[in-house]
């Protein structure tokens, strides 16, 4: 059996733990079939527990930007944990990777450390309420910023992964302060703002999607958000949890040259280890405690073993001036080759990519919207992941996720993917 040690363990697991995963989209539920569990990383590549290798393009679901366990950054992680893992109190470190990314993105003077996206999420929502003092915000359909009551509602990813984009125990009360459009339809935001005066805090986006597998903004959608909320006194929330420093150092900010009112950050940003962030201007991040009246807090903020990991990866990455390029160039010729070798087999098929990230949609001609992602037929993902699977691919178990292209993907990666896919039996 190709799978038996993880079979086992996800047995054993699934005894003790809800699902047998401590987060759903682990659980091959979409998929179908036994997740993998992993013992080893180490630059473009996983190992199972059978002891199989696979190209990672999942890459922690985004963090392992570099590849795994970089040595740079291993080594930054040894030489913390030897002065001590947590200690409560503030940090000179904390203040140093605070100053190096407010230099280096565009338009932030103030960041606050987390643990996760989600709190950033949460905090950045809060704030803007405290902020504007309005209780109402808009998101998008598919958009996914975190499991907080909020944003549970018509979400991605993995509530989508499993057919249900809202979860029960949030409350009505909760779920009519926010207010849902479709992706890319600036009239339906114009309309709910018109249908809300004085009441919008805020419009929080996934400025580029991952999370209803990769979904670009079209048609200067990011700008228009912008123009619209000036217009209408809401402050604009990018979630940059996959973007930031992804897309480009300032992530799709700087991308896309649209100014956010509040950024929120996680993955990259801790490097591998639990981490996220939110930031804004003076006059906004002012408002948090304890120099303001919106709370916050976290006992593990600012980890001093999480900053290191983060504050090593930020630097390697901005020391590399061809870093980007070389990202966009490997997820360009993924896109085309792997595009080509569906067109000979007569697969229609979308790829969706922007910088280093993409996706493959089958059977549908473009997505810009969930209602779009959810037509693509989701079965023949299904089957393409498990037979890429089966040769030592890794991509992510389910259609509505991004890829994420590491630094650590170089040509015998491409051409063993290239393989692979040459190798799919299209069974109708
Ligand atoms: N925002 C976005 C855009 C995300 O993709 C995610 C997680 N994938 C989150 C927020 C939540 O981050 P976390 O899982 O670290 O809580």
């Amino acid at each position: 059996m190709l799978y038996e040690r993880s079979s086992k363990l996800f047995d054993e697991a699934y005894k003790y733990i809800p699902g047998g995963v401590n987060s759903p989209v682990r659980a091959f539920k979409s998929v179908g079939g036994t997740p993998l569990f992993m013992k080893k990383a180490q630059g473009a590549y996983l190992i199972d527990a059978d002891d199989r290798q696979y190209i990672d393009y999942i890459n922690s679901w985004g963090p392992a930007i570099l590849g795994h366990t970089h040595p740079e950054v291993l080594e930054a992680i040894k030489k913390q944990a030897e002065n001590g893992f947590s200690y409560g109190t503030p940090t000179e470190l904390e203040t140093e990777i605070a100053k190096f990314i407010v230099e280096n993105v565009p338009n932030i003077d103030q960041i606050r450390m987390v643990s996760s996206g989600t709190e950033a999420c949460m905090s950045a929502i809060r704030l803007a309420r405290g902020f504007t003092k309005r209780e109402k915000f808009i998101k998008f359909e598919g958009c996914y910023h975190g499991h907080s009551d909020s944003f549970l509602i018509k979400a991605g990813s993995g509530l989508v992964t499993f057919g249900n984009p809202d979860s029960a125990g949030v409350t009505k009360g909760t779920a009519k302060d926010t207010l849902v459009a479709e992706y890319n339809n600036i009239e339906q935001v114009e309309d709910i703002l018109k249908n809300n005066i004085g009441e919008i805090a805020a419009i929080i986006i996934e400025p580029v999607v991952g999370n209803m597998g990769c979904v670009l903004p079209e048609n200067n959608f990011l700008h228009k958000l912008r123009t619209l909320c000036d217009e209408y006194g809401a402050l604009l929330i990018f979630d940059e949890v996959m973007t930031g420093f992804r897309l480009a150092f300032g992530g799709a900010q700087e991308l896309y040259n649209v100014k956010a009112d509040i950024v929120t950050y996680g993955k990259i940003i801790g490097g591998g280890l639990p981490v996220g962030a939110f930031a804004a201007r003076n006059e906004i991040m002012d408002c948090l405690a304890p120099k303001g009246a919106v709370y916050q807090a976290g006992t593990l903020s600012g980890n001093p073993l999480a900053m290191r990991a983060g504050f090593e990866t930020l630097k390697l990455i901005k020391k590399d001036h061809n870093f980007y390029q070389k990202l966009a160039k490997t997820t360009e010729t993924l896109d085309f080759e792997i595009g080509k070798i569906l067109n000979e087999k007569s697969i229609q098929h979308r790829i969706n990519r922007k910088g280093s990230m993409m996706s493959i949609f089958f059977h549908i001609s473009s997505v810009s919207n969930f209602g779009q992602a959810k037509n693509a037929n989701h079965a023949l993902f299904n089957n393409f992941f498990h037979q890429l699977l089966e040769k030592g691919i890794y991509l992510p178990p389910s259609g509505y996720e991004s890829w994420f292209i590491s630094n650590s993907i170089n040509e015998n990666e491409i051409d063993k993917t290239l393989e692979a896919v040459r190798k799919f039996e299209f069974l109708n």
